[in-house]
């Protein structure tokens, strides 16, 4: 059999392909971050200036903020070097600007990012996105909401740490990537045991991006489908497998009948 290992994961991909659709999805996911991160960082920039020339004009006096930052225009510049120059490597009409985000969107674009999946460096394109955007999403005045997901198995020292929603995440300290999927699933099982108060244990699956809503867990225990431990002095406690579970449970019951619905709907129009 021929064909080409997918350069992030290595699933085979017929001739001339480097990138699974998977993997394409990562990228992809990188491409759309350039517009969050790259937008936050201009606002920041544009809001220090203004704040300096406030400070200067009140005397001279030398400002203890610096006018503008230059380690985040270095970042800013990487991101550039990287769009453009693996840009300039997509056999298509190019954009003219050299702003990420127009090369960003330009890249997204269903056509470009075909002739994209057909070039071996396709993958490194990825990595090197989510390189260059780490440190400018940090730098940034609020940037994106981050999962800790617990310390590097390595014993470096460092935490797992990921973007939300990010199929990627790298450790603090040694840089070591990691499946957040995977990383997430195996935090739950080796939280199997725990028992807690409700509230507890939904803030600890919420921490894992699992969203119990308060409300249904407190429904679900007043159902019996969640069986409290009762300590001597009344306090219930409850197992965080069992609230995981039944929140899988109903998650995929809820999506299950809205499928159904969707389809009656769909009848009722045809037979109308
Ligand atoms: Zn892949
Ligand atoms: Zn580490």
């Amino acid at each position: 059999m021929s064909g080409t290992p997918c350069a992030g994961c290595g699933a085979m991909l017929a001739t001339g392909w480097f990138i699974c659709h998977e993997c394409t999805l990562d990228l992809e996911f990188q491409l759309r971050r350039v517009f969050d991160v790259y937008g936050t960082v201009l606002a920041t920039l544009q809001r220090r200036d203004v704040g300096t020339k406030a400070v200067g004009s009140n005397g001279g006096k030398a400002s203890s903020v610096e006018p503008v930052n230059i380690s985040v225009l270095d970042h800013v510049m990487t991101l550039q070097a990287v769009l453009t120059g693996w840009g300039a490597q997509i056999p298509t009409v190019r954009p003219t600007s050299r702003e990420p985000h127009t090369i960003a969107a330009w890249m997204l674009r269903p056509e470009t990012m075909a002739l994209i999946r057909r070039q071996t460096w396709a993958y490194d394109l990825a990595l090197e996105l989510s390189d260059a955007l780490h440190p400018l999403a940090l730098a940034s005045d609020h940037s994106q909401e981050r999962v800790d997901l617990g310390p590097c198995p390595s014993g470096c020292g460092g935490h797992l740490k990921a973007v939300a929603d990010a199929r990627w995440g790298q450790c603090t300290e040694c840089r070591e990537r990691f499946d957040t999927a995977e990383q997430k699933q195996w935090m739950i099982s080796e939280a199997w045991h725990v028992t807690a108060p409700l509230p507890q244990i939904v803030r600890a699956l919420h921490s894992l991006q699992v969203f119990v809503a308060p409300k249904d867990a407190e429904n679900w225990a007043s159902r019996r489908k969640l069986i409290a431990c009762i300590a001597d002095n009344g306090a219930k406690t409850y197992q965080l497998k069992q609230v995981y579970t039944v929140h899988q449970a109903m998650t995929s019951k809820r999506a299950a009948t809205k499928e159904r619905a969707a389809a009656r709907a769909a009848l009722k129009k045809e037979t109308a």
